[in-house]
This record gives structure tokens, C-alpha cells and sequence, in this order.
């Protein structure tokens, strides 16, 4: 997807701070991290949200919690703990529309979020 800001970092056109990358994703820090680790995992295929995920999609999707769970480990929050969020559409503030994962953790959260 051409203007996808999303797709600019698969191509490499925009470079995140990259801190994991494998066949099916790319794992890079929020520009505005909300928590100590704030990392956003994105298919490298353009996706644009929850809503047009499809059965096809299963091994990316896989992709991505793995992604997840090994950079957690990484972060060293793999035990005190951590949220996968995935916001779909305006009444969950989404602002990218290629479906990305947050992984946020690093301190206490409140739960139900805002
Ligand atoms: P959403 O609100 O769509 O679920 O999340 C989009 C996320 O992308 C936000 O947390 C925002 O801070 C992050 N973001 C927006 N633009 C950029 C950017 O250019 N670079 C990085 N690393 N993150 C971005
Ligand atoms: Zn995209």
C-alpha cells in the first residue's frame, strides 16, 4: 500500500527502532511509548485492521504472538507482565489502519483502560 505509513517501514522507506524482524513481521518501538516497553508488531503484509482479517491469515497471526512472547522475554517482562492490545476503527482510537499488535508493559496498568 503506497501512502501506508505502515508499509514505509516494511520497505524500509521509514526506519523504526527496529528490535525484532523475521519472515512474516516487524517489531519496532511506539514513537510515543505509554509504558517503559511500548513495541508495535506489524505484519509485513498490508492488513488494515481486525475487520479484514481472514482464515488465511492464521500463520501471520501466529507470527505476531511469537513475536510477542520473545520480545517480552527480551524486555524482561515476561514475568511481572504485559498487554497485547489491538485497537479496531475510531471508538478504539486506532490511527494506523495496518493492523498492528502493542505490547506494553514495564509498569502497572489499570484495568478497565480508559
Ligand atoms: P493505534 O492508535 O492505531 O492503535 O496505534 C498507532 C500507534 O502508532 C500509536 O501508538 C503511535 O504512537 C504510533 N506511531 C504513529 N506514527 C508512528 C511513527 O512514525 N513511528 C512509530 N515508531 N510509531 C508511530
Ligand atoms: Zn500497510
Amino acid at each position: 500500500m503506497k501512502d501506508c505509513l505502515f508499509c514505509k517501514m516494511v520497505t524500509g522507506e521509514l526506519k523504526p527502532d527496529i528490535v525484532h524482524e523475521d519472515e512474516h513481521v516487524l517489531a519496532f518501538r511506539d514513537i510515543s511509548p505509554q509504558t517503559p516497553t511500548h513495541v508495535l508488531i506489524i505484519p509485513r503484509k498490508h492488513i488494515a485492521s481486525s475487520n479484514t482479517l481472514e482464515a488465511g491469515h492464521a500463520g501471520v497471526l501466529s507470527a505476531m504472538f511469537q513475536a510477542a512472547r520473545h520480545i517480552a522475554e527480551i524486555e524482561g517482562i515476561s514475568d511481572t507482565g504485559y498487554r497485547l492490545v489491538f485497537n479496531c476503527n475510531e471508538d478504539a482510537g486506532q490511527t494506523v489502519f495496518h493492523i498492528h499488535m502493542h505490547l506494553m508493559g514495564g509498569r502497572r496498568m489499570a484495568w478497565p483502560p480508559g
